[in-house]
């Protein structure tokens, strides 16, 4: 089944100078589909998340989420989870009230918040770290607390912008493998970009090619390697 569904999408800057960040995007995504969104800078890939995630407005085209159309559809209503490179969290909180924040934002109680922190502490290779302050984790245990926070609420569709972008190669290498188990494992749909091949490759069923706010080329990883 279709999860999400982009038709003739775009998003215009500037009235006089008529600068597209998206021209005519078509994107369809299945449940439980890894794809991935590569590009260079400027090709539109973080406008395309924000405009599924309802933090920008679209010029033209539809979008579609569980074949409802999301016109009007505040973010936090899109049942959409969010993971960015600059990863925000609360830095003078602790690990356990940083992943619970989006939890007890939807009215979710203390102790039933509680649980699900430490299941999912425990799923993102950080158990029993509800206590630790942000401040002292290295990047990468920080990019994993990012994590656990935006699958908090068990969103329907995970986006994830540069979601390793800051972390060295080891890093990234390791985290990338245990990305792609833990999403086959829970079966979550993802939209993530970057301007990594490599990251593209290894963690997407499919890929999709973005160049001046259009899909340039999509397919498996292979399909889009062996193309020239
Ligand atoms: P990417 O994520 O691939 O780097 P973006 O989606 O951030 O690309 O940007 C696509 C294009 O749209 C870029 O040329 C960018 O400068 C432009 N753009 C993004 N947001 C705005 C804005 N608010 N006003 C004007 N231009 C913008
Ligand atoms: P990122 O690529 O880091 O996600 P965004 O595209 O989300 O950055 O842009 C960050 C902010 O800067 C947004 O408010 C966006 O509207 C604005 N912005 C981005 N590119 C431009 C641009 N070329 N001109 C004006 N504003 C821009």
């Amino acid at each position: 089944m279709t999860l999400l569904q982009l038709a003739g999408v775009s998003v215009r800057f500037g009235e006089r100078t008529a600068q597209y960040a998206l021209d005519g995007v078509d994107l369809a995504v299945a449940e439980h589909e890894v794809v991935c969104v590569l590009g260079p800078s400027g090709s539109g890939k973080s406008t395309l998340l924000r405009v599924v995630a309802g933090l920008q407005r679209v010029s033209a085209g539809r979008v579609l989420l569980g074949g409802a159309d999301q016109a009007g559809v505040p973010v936090h209503r899109r049942g959409v989870g969010l993971m960015f490179q600059d990863h925000q969290l609360f830095p003078h909180r602790d690990v356990g009230s940083n992943v619970s924040f989006g939890l007890r934002m939807r009215g979710a109680g203390r102790a039933s918040s509680a649980d699900r922190v430490a299941q999912l502490l425990e799923l993102v290779g950080l158990p029993g770290a509800q206590g630790r302050a942000v401040a002292s984790l290295s990047g990468g245990e920080q990019q994993r607390v990012a994590l656990a926070r935006a699958l908090a609420p068990s969103p329907r569709l995970l986006m994830l912008d540069e979601p390793l972008g800051q972390l060295d190669r080891g890093l990234r290498e390791r985290l990338v493998a245990e990305l792609r188990g833990l999403f086959s494992r829970l079966g979550t749909t993802v939209l993530a970009v970057t301007h990594d091949q490599g990251e593209a490759f290894a963690l997407a069923d499919r890929v999709v090619v973005m160049r001046d706010g259009r899909i340039e080329q999509a397919g498996t990883p292979l399909e889009v390697w062996q193309r020239p």
